[in-house]
């Protein structure tokens, strides 16, 4: 079954601006047209050769041009807005170390299953081979890491492959697509008539499944002892907020997000585990995974982190993903949202629901309250200098209503993603995937330019930060509603008070006496300096309130750690 979503995007297949015969138009304009029509309307980028009239023109068209200070961080931006926006946007970048700079968001994007568009400068063709400024191999570079990678090799062309990417981009498991733009296709100028129109991509299909399939997950749903949800951010990409919510009340059965699923239903909500985690997973007999994998996140389905025997009904777009890891008892491919709604509405004619009484609502909820009281203790800790636990919660009394909170940081993201509580979907952007450093800046950026009017707030580890600090200019510069937290213990998982004097630094420490908050004096903003508990909240509320950005730095014990857990982040396989 096979059901077409409302087509919100626009119908116009005319890249030629309604010219008269005879007319011409550059490579340039034409891509950034072509774009345009295909709903990319934010280009994040570092401008230079041979892009640098590419977003003059893009801004010229009406997409908005957002300048940043590194290809790594503006293709983050990217894929960020695309994510939020639900269509990819893009990112340029100059030729050969642009590109492999850029690089960076195109393997992030992959590794998240986001779509985003790179538009990647060229040397010119008529120089392929020859030694030209900035050469490099990018189509087949970039192609490790995409979803789709073309050269622009011919201007009349042009549509074709932007509407190929944005389709490919978008389409199924989304992923990050490509394009090379050589000089020589960007300075060119063809006539107008040579131009074929193409079609604009609509809103990607949403496959249900059979009715059958529906069944036979009702059927396992229903010989659980112990089932579980969990939500992924495959769900927060299928906007089936409204569906997952409405499942989870109709079932009761508990659920528990992961790290960016976080929001799909609210963390509030009494059926929402997450203290609870390692309990449920060990023990849930049947698993409800939607639009999650089973990797490293999810500890691979395996033990010692699940039961040897777990039975999983798997949701996902990607067929390739159903059984991967763990063979599915019943795989549903297809859109989540969908599935999600056949599955309501089967679950409305059969009428059953997870009892409201038993040993494992029990024993979660034991957890649970265990594990919240242990939080509530180390929050309530404001010796100096400060625990994670502390300003994390302080963090969390002043969120701003409908914010988007960025993380990263070991420790920061670790311990805040279970301290800062999401309310909406994808209202949560970290790490991810990849487990990559320095998102931040770019995310956030990504974050507030699609989410216009909302205050986003970037939860950072100090060595986080300094991958992309830079990016705080860009900040000031577009006057972004963005509130920096920095989280300070002097180094990558921890530092020292003091450098010795005696030797080189250890490797993983940076400058104890660093204040991270005074680039604001470089370039404005508001700046706050914290070591102390009752500094907290007050400086917080104060970055929280008022235009453009904020940063706030925060010092915490060098060596601050998390709560004792169980088993490592890192689960070994045999
Ligand atoms: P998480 O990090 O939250 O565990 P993953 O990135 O591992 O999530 O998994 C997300 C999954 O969602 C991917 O396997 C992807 O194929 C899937 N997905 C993407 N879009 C959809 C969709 N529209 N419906 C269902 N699943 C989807």
């Amino acid at each position: 079954m096979t059901t077409n979503v409302t087509d919100t995007t626009p119908a116009t297949a005319d890249t030629t601006n309604g010219a008269a015969a005879g007319e011409t138009i550059l490579g340039g304009v034409l891509l950034v047209r072509s774009l345009k029509q295909q709903g990319v309307d934010y280009m994040f980028g570092v401008v230079g050769f041979p892009v640098s009239e590419l977003a003059g023109y893009a801004q010229d068209e009406g997409i908005k041009y957002i300048g940043m200070r590194n290809e790594q961080a503006a293709s983050y931006a990217a894929q960020a807005a695309s994510y939020i926006l639900g269509r990819p946007q893009a990112c340029i970048v100059v030729s050969g170390p642009g590109v492999i700079h850029g690089l960076a968001g195109l393997a992030n994007a992959k590794s998240n299953c986001w779509p985003m568009i790179l538009i990647g400068g060229a040397s010119a063709v008529s120089q392929n081979g020859m030694g030209a400024f900035q050469e490099e191999n990018q189509v087949e570079i970039a192609r490790l890491v995409s979803k789709y990678a073309h050269s622009l090799d011919r201007v009349d062309r042009i549509p074709y492959y932007v509407e190929q990417a944005v389709r490919t981009s978008l389409y199924g498991r989304p992923g990050p697509a490509y394009l090379d733009a050589p000089d020589d296709i960007l300075t060119a100028e063809i006539p107008l008539s040579q131009i074929k129109t193409v079609p604009t991509v609509p809103d990607p299909p949403r496959p249900g499944v059979p009715e059958r399939d529906i069944k036979a997950a009702v059927a396992a749903l229903k010989s659980a002892e112990r089932p579980l949800v969990i939500v992924g951010k495959g769900m927060a990409w299928s906007r089936a907020e409204n569906e997952v919510l409405e499942f989870i009340e109709k079932t009761q059965i508990p659920f528990l997000p992961t790290p960016m699923g976080k929001g799909v239903v609210d963390d509030d909500h009494p059926l929402a585990i997450s203290p609870a985690r390692t309990l449920a997973l060990r023990e849930a007999d049947v698993v409800l995974l939607l639009g999650a994998r089973l990797n490293w996140i999810l500890h691979f389905g395996k033990p010692p982190r699940w039961a040897e025997d777990v039975r999983i009904i798997q949701v996902d777009i990607a067929a390739e993903e159903i059984g991967a890891n763990v063979p599915a008892e019943v795989g549903l491919v297809g859109d989540g949202a969908a599935i999600v709604a056949q599955l309501n509405q089967a679950l409305d004619e059969d009428g059953w629901q997870y009892p409201g009484e038993t040993t494992w609502r029990s024993a979660l909820k034991a957890k649970v309250d265990e594990n919240v009281a242990v939080s509530a203790q180390l929050m309530a800790d404001d010796s100096v200098p400060m625990n994670y636990y502390h300003p994390l919660q302080a963090i969390r009394d002043t969120l701003p209503e409908d914010t988007i909170i960025v993380s990263e940081g070991a420790g920061t993201m670790d311990i805040g993603r279970t301290v800062l509580p999401n309310h909406g979907p994808r209202t949560r952007l970290d790490a991810g995937t990849y487990g990559t450093m320095g998102i931040g800046l770019g995310f956030a950026i990504g974050a507030a330019i699609a989410k216009p009017g909302t205050r986003i707030v970037d939860v950072e580890g100090d060595a986080a930060f300094g991958f992309s600090g830079m990016e705080y200019e860009t900040m000031v510069r577009h006057n972004l509603p963005i509130t920096i937290v920095v989280i300070n213990n002097n180094g990558i998982g921890g530092g020292v008070a003091e450098l010795p004097e005696d030797r080189d630094p250890p490797p993983g420490v940076y400058l104890p006496s660093a204040r991270y908050e005074r680039i604001a004096d470089m370039f404005g903003g508001r700046s706050y300096y914290v070591t102390q508990p009752e500094e907290l909240e007050p400086a917080l509320r104060e970055a929280n309130t008022g235009e453009g950005p904020a940063i706030v730095h925060i010092r915490i014990d060098p060596s601050a750690g998390r709560k004792p857990q169980q088993f490592g982040w890192h689960t070994p396989t045999n």
